[in-house]
C-alpha cells in the first residue's frame, strides 16, 4: 500500500529541490500517495498565516512529513513556521546523522557519527526578558548581587521528563541501528542543575541499555575532539542550544549544508527536512544541491519501514558523489568549475545510479 505523506515543498529553493528529490524518492519504487501542503511568507499574505492549520491537521493524519526549507522573514509579524511546527507537533528529538561519503572535500578521512538535539526546551523555550522590564528587575533581584542590575533575561528550563524521552530515543536509535555508544554533551560543572540534570537523567536512562557504552562529554572539549578526531563519537545526545551548534559543526565535517539531512521526530509523527535554509538567491536557479533533501527522504524511508529502498538510495547517492561529475557547484573544489550540473541532473545521475 502506497504511504501518504504530507509534502511541503516550502520556499526559496525548496520548491525546486522538492520537485527533484521527489522524482529520485519514486525511482526508489516505493508507492506514495503524496498530500502536499503550503506552508510560509507566500502562503500568509493569502491565509493570513503561514501556517494554515490545514497543515497541522495533514501531518497529524498522515504522522509522517517531508519539508523544503522556509524563510523566516527577519522583523515580520510572525515567528519562525519551523520551529512552530516543532512545537504544535512535539517532534522533541532532532535527528541528524553526518556521515562522510567518499568524493566529498573534507579535512577527514571518515566521520560517522548522529546527533540527537533535545528541540523543546532550554533556551529556544522562548522565556526571555528585556532588560529594564518589571519581569527582568524580580529576576536580577532573585540573583542577589549576582546579576548585573538592568540585564536582559533568558531562561533555561531543563526537565527530566523532556530529557528522558530525548535520552531514551537517542538509546534506541543506538540499538536499531546497531551504535556502540551513546555520549551525552552539556557543561555541568558550570550549570550543574541543569545540565547536572541532563547528565544525571542520560546516566539514569543508560542503565536500561547495558550493551551500549555511555559516556558524558563537557560541550567545549566535545568540539576540540571534534575536530581533532571525530571518530571518538558515534551517537551524540544533547541540549536545545548545543545541539544547534554542534549540528552545523558536524556538517561542516562532511561537507556542508547541501549534504546534510535532518528529521524532527516525536511520539505521534515525524518531519524530515534538509539542515539548510531556503537560500533565497539561489532561488529559481537550477543550481544548490539537492542532496541533503534527497538523504532526509532516505531518512523518511527507514522510518517507513522501506530499508532496501533506503539503502539502495544511499549507495547510488554515494556513488554519484565518489564519481564525482554529476554533482552541484558546492561539490567542486572550485565553486565557478563550469563542469558543475543543476539541481534536476544530479537527481538524474542518482536516479540512473539506483538502476545499476
Ligand atoms: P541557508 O542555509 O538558506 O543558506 C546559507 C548558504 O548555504 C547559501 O547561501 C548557500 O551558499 C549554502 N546552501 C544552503 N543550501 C544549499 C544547498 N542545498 N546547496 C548548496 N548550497 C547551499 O541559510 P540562511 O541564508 O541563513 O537562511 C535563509 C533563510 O532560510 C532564512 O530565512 C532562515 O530563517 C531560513 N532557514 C530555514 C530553515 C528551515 O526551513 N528548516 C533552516 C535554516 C534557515
Amino acid at each position: 500500500m502506497a504511504h501518504r505523506v504530507t509534502m511541503i515543498p516550502g520556499d526559496g529553493i525548496g520548491p525546486e529541490l522538492m520537485a527533484s528529490a521527489r522524482r529520485v524518492w519514486e525511482a526508489t519504487g516505493v508507492a506514495f500517495d503524496w498530500d502536499v501542503q503550503h506552508a510560509g511568507a507566500d502562503v500568509a499574505e493569502k491565509e493570513g498565516t503561514p501556517l494554515p492549520q490545514a497543515v497541522l491537521d495533514s501531518i497529524r493524519a498522515n504522522g509522517t512529513a517531508i519539508k523544503g526549507p522556509i524563510t523566516t522573514p527577519i522583523g515580520a509579524g510572525f515567528r519562525s513556521v519551523n520551529v512552530a511546527l516543532r512545537k504544535e507537533l512535539d517532534l522533541y528529538a532532532c535527528l541528524r546523522p553526518c556521515r562522510l561519503y567518499e568524493g566529498v572535500r573534507s579535512r577527514y578521512d571518515s566521520v560517522d557519527l548522529v546527533i540527537v538535539r533535545e528541540n523543546t526546551e532550554d533556551l529556544y523555550a522562548g522565556v526571555e526578558f528585556d532588560a529594564g522590564t518589571d519581569e527582568a528587575g524580580r529576576i536580577i533581584a532573585m540573583g542577589e548581587g549576582r546579576i548585573e542590575p538592568g540585564a536582559a533575561i533568558s531562561v533555561k528550563p531543563i526537565s527530566a521528563r523532556r530529557t528522558e524521552r530525548v535520552a531514551r530515543f537517542a538509546f534506541d536509535y543506538a540499538r536499531k541501528y546497531g551504535r556502540r555508544r551513546v555520549s551525552a554533551i552539556a557543561k555541568a560543572n558550570i550549570m550543574k542543575f541543569t545540565d547536572g540534570l541532563f547528565y544525571r537523567v542520560c546516566g539514569e536512562v543508560a542503565r536500561d541499555y547495558p550493551d551500549i557504552h555511555y559516556n558524558e562529554v563537557l560541550v567545549d572539549a566535545a568540539c576540540m575532539q571534534l575536530v581533532q578526531n571525530p571518530d571518538r563519537f558515534d551517537v551524540m545526545v544533547l541540549p536545545n542550544l548545543y545541539g544547534d551548534i554542534l549540528s552545523d559543526l558536524c556538517a561542516g565535517l562532511v561537507g556542508g549544508l547541501g549534504v546534510a539531512p535532518g528529521a524532527n521526530i516525536g511520539a505521534r509523527a515525524a518531519l524530515f527536512e534538509p539542515t539548510h535554509g531556503s537560500a533565497p538567491r539561489y532561488a529559481g536557479m537550477n543550481k544548490v544541491n539537492p542532496t541533503a533533501l534527497i538523504l532526509s527522504g532516505m531518512l523518511m524511508l527507514r522510518h517507513l519501514g522501506e530499508l532496501e529502498a533506503a539503502d539502495r538510495l544511499e549507495r547510488a547517492v554515494a556513488a554519484v558523489i565518489r564519481a564525482g561529475d554529476n554533482v552541484t557547484y558546492d561539490m567542486k573544489a572550485d565553486r565557478n568549475d563550469c563542469t558543475a550540473v543543476g539541481t534536476s541532473q544530479m537527481a538524474d545521475a542518482i536516479i540512473a545510479a539506483m538502476g545499476t
